[in-house]
Protein backbone atom coordinates (compact mmCIF):
# COMPACT_ATOMS: atom_id res chain seq x y z
CA UNK A 1 0.00 0.00 0.00
CA UNK A 2 3.34 2.26 0.17
CA UNK A 3 3.67 1.74 -3.02
CA UNK A 4 0.08 3.04 -3.71
CA UNK A 5 0.76 6.09 -1.50
CA UNK A 6 3.59 7.36 -3.53
CA UNK A 7 2.31 6.67 -7.02
CA UNK A 8 -0.53 8.95 -5.86
CA UNK A 9 1.37 11.44 -4.71
CA UNK A 10 2.82 12.29 -8.18
CA UNK A 11 4.24 15.31 -8.35
CA UNK A 12 1.92 16.74 -11.48
CA UNK A 13 -1.13 15.68 -9.61
CA UNK A 14 0.17 17.69 -5.95
CA UNK A 15 -0.05 21.13 -4.96
CA UNK A 16 2.75 20.72 -2.43
CA UNK A 17 5.76 21.14 -4.91
CA UNK A 18 7.79 18.69 -1.56
CA UNK A 19 5.76 15.87 -2.76
CA UNK A 20 7.96 13.40 -4.99
CA UNK A 21 5.68 10.77 -6.38
CA UNK A 22 6.67 7.52 -8.27
CA UNK A 23 5.10 5.74 -11.41
CA UNK A 24 7.23 2.35 -10.93
CA UNK A 25 7.96 0.22 -7.94
CA UNK A 26 9.25 -3.63 -7.72
CA UNK A 27 8.71 -5.74 -4.92
CA UNK A 28 11.80 -8.26 -3.79
CA UNK A 29 9.56 -10.47 -1.74
CA UNK A 30 12.25 -13.20 -0.20
CA UNK A 31 9.67 -14.86 2.53
CA UNK A 32 9.93 -18.66 2.53
CA UNK A 33 6.20 -18.09 1.65
CA UNK A 34 5.21 -16.67 -1.91
CA UNK A 35 4.01 -13.55 -2.47
CA UNK A 36 0.76 -14.22 -3.48
CA UNK A 37 -1.06 -10.87 -1.79
CA UNK A 38 1.49 -8.44 -3.70
CA UNK A 39 1.00 -10.73 -6.72
CA UNK A 40 -2.96 -10.09 -6.82
CA UNK A 41 -2.45 -6.32 -6.13
CA UNK A 42 -0.69 -5.81 -8.35
CA UNK A 43 -1.38 -8.12 -11.57
CA UNK A 44 -2.68 -5.71 -13.45
CA UNK A 45 -0.45 -2.51 -13.07
CA UNK A 46 2.69 -2.42 -14.98
CA UNK A 47 4.29 -0.23 -13.08
CA UNK A 48 5.27 -2.29 -10.21
CA UNK A 49 6.74 -5.27 -10.66
CA UNK A 50 6.52 -8.32 -8.85
CA UNK A 51 9.42 -10.80 -7.58
CA UNK A 52 8.83 -13.50 -5.26
CA UNK A 53 11.56 -16.20 -4.17
CA UNK A 54 9.87 -19.19 -1.98
CA UNK A 55 9.51 -22.75 -1.36
CA UNK A 56 6.90 -23.93 -3.91
CA UNK A 57 5.53 -26.85 -1.98
CA UNK A 58 4.40 -24.20 0.95
CA UNK A 59 1.46 -21.88 1.47
CA UNK A 60 -0.36 -20.77 -0.26
CA UNK A 61 -1.32 -23.73 -2.54
CA UNK A 62 -3.00 -21.49 -5.37
CA UNK A 63 -0.30 -18.82 -6.10
CA UNK A 64 -1.49 -16.30 -8.21
CA UNK A 65 1.22 -15.16 -10.46
CA UNK A 66 3.93 -12.57 -9.63
CA UNK A 67 6.03 -10.65 -12.89
CA UNK A 68 8.39 -12.79 -11.66
CA UNK A 69 8.06 -16.17 -9.06
CA UNK A 70 11.23 -18.45 -8.28
CA UNK A 71 9.68 -21.27 -6.54
CA UNK A 72 12.56 -23.19 -4.52
CA UNK A 73 12.51 -26.96 -3.90
CA UNK A 74 12.22 -28.43 -0.45
CA UNK A 75 15.36 -27.98 1.72
CA UNK A 76 17.02 -25.61 -0.64
CA UNK A 77 20.29 -24.67 0.75
CA UNK A 78 22.23 -20.81 1.27
CA UNK A 79 24.09 -21.42 -2.18
CA UNK A 80 20.76 -22.72 -4.10
CA UNK A 81 18.78 -19.93 -2.79
CA UNK A 82 21.71 -17.13 -3.69
CA UNK A 83 22.25 -18.60 -6.88
CA UNK A 84 18.60 -18.57 -7.94
CA UNK A 85 18.31 -14.86 -5.96
CA UNK A 86 20.92 -13.24 -7.66
CA UNK A 87 19.94 -14.82 -11.50
CA UNK A 88 16.62 -12.93 -11.02
CA UNK A 89 17.52 -9.56 -9.76
CA UNK A 90 18.54 -8.09 -13.01
CA UNK A 91 15.33 -8.76 -14.57
CA UNK A 92 13.98 -7.03 -11.50
CA UNK A 93 16.14 -3.64 -12.12
CA UNK A 94 15.07 -4.02 -15.47
CA UNK A 95 11.63 -3.25 -15.13
CA UNK A 96 13.33 0.46 -14.12
CA UNK A 97 11.81 0.64 -10.38
CA UNK A 98 11.66 4.41 -8.90
CA UNK A 99 11.65 2.09 -5.54
CA UNK A 100 12.23 -1.49 -4.73
CA UNK A 101 10.31 -2.85 -1.27
CA UNK A 102 12.24 -5.91 -0.23
CA UNK A 103 10.40 -8.04 2.22
CA UNK A 104 13.03 -9.68 4.52
CA UNK A 105 11.53 -12.66 5.63
CA UNK A 106 13.42 -14.63 8.64
CA UNK A 107 11.67 -17.75 7.30
CA UNK A 108 13.79 -18.99 5.01
CA UNK A 109 15.83 -20.29 8.15
CA UNK A 110 16.84 -23.88 8.36
CA UNK A 111 15.24 -24.43 11.75
CA UNK A 112 11.89 -22.20 11.00
CA UNK A 113 9.00 -24.04 12.02
CA UNK A 114 6.86 -23.15 8.82
CA UNK A 115 9.38 -23.10 6.64
CA UNK A 116 11.03 -25.75 4.92
CA UNK A 117 14.55 -24.06 3.24
CA UNK A 118 18.01 -24.38 4.60
CA UNK A 119 19.02 -21.43 4.87
CA UNK A 120 21.79 -20.06 7.16
CA UNK A 121 21.87 -16.91 9.24
CA UNK A 122 24.66 -16.37 7.29
CA UNK A 123 23.22 -17.21 4.03
CA UNK A 124 20.59 -14.82 5.08
CA UNK A 125 22.57 -12.15 5.86
CA UNK A 126 24.37 -12.33 2.34
CA UNK A 127 20.92 -12.15 0.82
CA UNK A 128 20.09 -8.96 2.57
CA UNK A 129 23.65 -7.86 1.10
CA UNK A 130 22.93 -9.20 -1.99
CA UNK A 131 19.54 -7.10 -2.87
CA UNK A 132 20.97 -3.96 -0.94
CA UNK A 133 24.08 -3.49 -3.04
CA UNK A 134 21.95 -4.27 -6.05
CA UNK A 135 19.96 -1.56 -5.27
CA UNK A 136 22.57 0.52 -4.25
CA UNK A 137 24.54 -0.05 -7.73
CA UNK A 138 21.50 0.70 -9.38
CA UNK A 139 21.31 3.84 -7.28
CA UNK A 140 17.09 3.19 -6.62
CA UNK A 141 16.38 3.57 -2.73
CA UNK A 142 15.00 0.48 -0.88
CA UNK A 143 12.19 0.11 1.94
CA UNK A 144 13.24 -3.40 4.03
CA UNK A 145 10.32 -4.69 5.29
CA UNK A 146 10.77 -7.51 8.30
CA UNK A 147 8.68 -10.77 7.62
CA UNK A 148 8.26 -13.98 8.57
CA UNK A 149 10.40 -15.55 11.59
CA UNK A 150 8.48 -18.59 13.32
CA UNK A 151 12.01 -20.45 14.50
CA UNK A 152 11.66 -23.15 17.24
CA UNK A 153 13.95 -20.57 18.77
CA UNK A 154 12.68 -16.97 18.78
CA UNK A 155 16.61 -15.55 19.43
CA UNK A 156 17.62 -16.58 16.06
CA UNK A 157 14.55 -14.87 14.55
CA UNK A 158 15.47 -11.88 16.38
CA UNK A 159 18.74 -12.08 15.13
CA UNK A 160 18.30 -12.22 11.42
CA UNK A 161 15.90 -9.68 11.89
CA UNK A 162 18.88 -7.96 13.91
CA UNK A 163 21.06 -8.51 10.88
CA UNK A 164 18.40 -7.20 8.32
CA UNK A 165 18.55 -4.10 10.12
CA UNK A 166 22.52 -3.52 10.69
CA UNK A 167 22.89 -4.85 6.75
CA UNK A 168 21.17 -1.43 6.13
CA UNK A 169 23.16 0.52 8.22
CA UNK A 170 26.52 -0.18 6.52
ZN1 LIG B 1 6.36 -16.25 5.57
Amino acid sequence: MAIRVLQRQSPALSERSESKGIRRAAIVDCDVHHGNGTAMIFERDPDVFTFSIHQQLNYPFFKPRSDLDIGLEDGASDQRCLDALAGALPRVFDSRPEVIVYLAGADPFEDDRLGGLKMTKAGLAARDRLVLDAARAAGVPIAVVLAGGYAAHITDTVDIHTATIEALLH
